[in-house]
């Protein structure tokens, strides 16, 4: 079992209070989070520190971002061995319409999308909506 410090090297990043305080506040959650959910939690902390550490761990295929069609980026752990590929690691998202929650459907990958010659895809986003559990009541 790895310490967060040592993923956290293995990855090249150096590890700093902050950046431990933030990886442990992104296990924690079930659901995606977004910037400000992140500023809330550390009020204390610089708005700006806190943008470049999710960045860091973005570049580094820690977390991988979410567009669930909020307007509102979130963010989410990437599960170990991630690279943030299409086909490999690029998965579905559940978005819920009643508690606005967005959550990691990581069994279901996203297939390799064919685009047309001279297109070049960067990034899927591939979003369920509707009703999570708990709003369900099921
Ligand atoms: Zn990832
Ligand atoms: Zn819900
Ligand atoms: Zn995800």
């Amino acid at each position: 079992m790895k310490t967060i410090e040592q993923f956290l090297e293995s990855k090249n990043i150096r590890v700093t209070a902050m950046r431990l305080l933030i990886y442990k506040f992104l296990a924690e959650k079930q659901v995606a989070v977004t910037l400000s959910d992140i500023e809330n939690a550390f009020e204390k902390a610089d708005r700006t520190t806190l943008y470049r550490t999710i960045k860091t761990f973005e570049e580094k295929a820690i977390v991988h971002q979410i567009d669930d069609g909020t307007g509102i980026n979130k963010y989410a752990l990437c599960e170990k061995g991630c690279n943030c590929e299409i086909e490999t690691d690029l998965h579905l998202h559940f978005h819920c319409n009643n508690c606005n929650e967005t959550i990691c459907l990581t069994e279901h990958k996203i297939p390799q999308i064919k685009v047309p010659d001279g297109f070049v895809s960067e990034n899927v986003n591939l979003v369920v909506k509707g009703v999570c559990d708990k709003c369900s009541g099921q």
